[in-house]
């Protein structure tokens, strides 16, 4: 079983079908899916959550100052943050925003010592503002979060796509899904799991990621409890 767990939530989770935007009952059901896989458990749960459903820097910002562009996706995902916080707290669950961009009035400041003083005590702690530096995804968040709080694994969750496969099985049936690989697998192959700089750190210090479908009935659960779930990714 996973005693600390950082788990990476892609912000088109929060929408409706068009992919944009934040959807309250999408978010209160996603909430309502976390909250049930947690209880009952041991694991002590961090989330970052992107931003692509209202922003990415690299598409939407054409034209502009791609630093500029990068920040407006950080903003975002303190706004995806925030929504998740009110669907869990209203479930009943203890959350934590913390951003990586200072604004007092609606989270915390990300303070790496206090983020582990609020998972040790059973909250939830949502990392919001990515990094707090353009020209970073959130996949590098979510490894360098889980990093700096000593987290076990960085689960990243897939909607509909229940690991990683030799290739993109929406276009071709005869796609193989793996059920382990090493990091160096999926950089030599180019397997799409997070991007390059995430998995390059995820890598070199030896943090192993899971990709697994968060939708599929009982996954997150299973995992919460140490089953083999998706495709494990280690050293
Ligand atoms: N972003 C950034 N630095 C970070 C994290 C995010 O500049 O450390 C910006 C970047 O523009 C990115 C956007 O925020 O495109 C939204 O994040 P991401 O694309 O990772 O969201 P997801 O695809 O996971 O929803």
């Amino acid at each position: 079983m996973f005693k600390r767990v950082l788990l990476k939530l892609s912000g088109e989770f929060l929408s409706d079908d068009s992919g944009f935007g934040i959807n309250p009952d999408t978010t209160r059901q996603l909430a309502q899916l976390i909250i049930s896989a947690l209880e009952g458990t041991q694991v002590e749960l961090a989330v970052v959550i992107g931003g692509g459903n209202l922003w990415r820097g690299a598409r939407n910002g054409k034209g502009m100052d791609p630093a500029t562009a990068d920040y407006i996706g950080m903003l975002g995902t303190v706004m995806n943050a925030m929504a998740l916080q009110d669907a869990m707290e209203a479930a009943g669950k203890p959350t934590r925003v913390m951003s990586a961009i200072q604004m007092q009035a609606v989270a915390e400041p990300y303070i790496r010592r206090r983020a582990i003083r609020h998972l040790e005590k059973d909250r939830v702690v949502i990392f919001g503002g990515g990094n707090g530096a353009p020209f970073f995804t959130t996949d590098t968040t979510s490894t360098l979060r889980a990093l700096e709080v000593g987290a076990d694994v960085v689960l990243m969750a897939k909607n509909k796509v229940d690991g990683v496969y030799d290739k993109d099985p929406q276009k071709f049936t005869d796609a193989v899904r793996f059920d382990t690989l090493t990091h160096m697998d999926v950089v030599e192959q180019r397997l799409a799991v997070m991007d390059a700089t995430a998995l390059t750190l995820c890598m070199d210090k030896g943090l192993p990621i899971v990709v697994f479908d968060i939708f599929q009935e009982g996954n997150l659960r299973r995992l919460f409890e140490g089953e083999r779930v998706g495709t494990l990714i280690r050293t």
